[in-house]
């Protein structure tokens, strides 16, 4: 059966400049035997606009616009937070939330100090708390859109991963990157900055997206 042509690449090209992507892509595909590279590796590729309305708009913008650049195929990833108490926003501007190039802590603290102002309007349902005392302020999920593009096709493959959880209003752990510390998953009983690389790719948002892409590339 025919494969996707990125297979027979060595290095597979993910278009972000996210370290904390990076990493996690680089932890998943390094067990299909591939080495990552990414946007941090090929300065000369201009600063990407990301003006879809929709994470999977958005990854095919990445994808479509580095692999021309490149001439080899590109996996993109566009990922956010969509926060119920906030009709699901930040959604798509979850990496400027706190403004254009804001750090993941302006992210978080803006996201805390707007869910506490609503709770304390009394705006938002009453969730409860942890053992140690930290309020569970919002219903939450994360969402990730992936697209591999091949330029000598120019055809796409995609797929889209979610994951649940509550936003806390105090960090529960200190790894993962963005909004990690504050993404509290009831079902496991632990935050996702609490989760090894291995833990946090077997239940989330982009471990899922990519379950669904890797068989779709054995199949092209
Ligand atoms: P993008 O690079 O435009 O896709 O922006 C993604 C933003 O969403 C990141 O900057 C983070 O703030 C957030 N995000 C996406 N995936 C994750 C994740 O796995 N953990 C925490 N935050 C994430």
């Amino acid at each position: 059966m025919a494969k996707h042509a990125v297979l027979s690449h060595d290095v597979i090209v993910v278009a972000t400049k996210n370290a904390g992507k990076v990493k996690e892509f680089a932890h998943a595909l390094q067990k299909l035997g591939k080495t990552t590279a990414s946007l941090l590796d090929y300065p000369q590729i201009p600063d990407i606009v990301e003006d879809g309305d929709t994470f999977a708009a958005n990854a095919r913008i990445k994808a479509k616009t580095t692999g021309d650049a490149l001439g080899v195929p590109v996996l993109a990833d566009d990922s956010g937070l969509r926060v119920s108490a906030l009709n699901d926003e930040p959604g798509v501007y979850s990496a400027r939330y706190a403004g254009e190039h804001a750090a993941d802590s302006d992210n978080n603290e803006k996201l805390i100090r707007e869910l506490r102002r609503m709770q304390g309007n009394h705006e938002i349902a009453d969730l409860g708390e942890l053992p140690d005392g930290s309020q569970l302020l919002s219903k939450a999920q994360f969402v990730c859109a992936l697209a591999l593009y091949d330029p000598s096709t120019g055809l796409f493959v995609e797929a889209e991963g979610t994951v649940d959880g509550v936003i806390t209003d105090i960090p529960h752990g200190t790894g993962g990157f963005g909004y990690d510390p504050l993404f509290w998953l009831p079902e496991l009983n632990r935050g996702m900055a609490e989760m090894t690389k291995e833990e946090k790719q077997q239940i989330s948002h982009r471990g899922e997206a990519l379950k669904r892409l890797l068989p779709l590339l054995e199949q092209a």
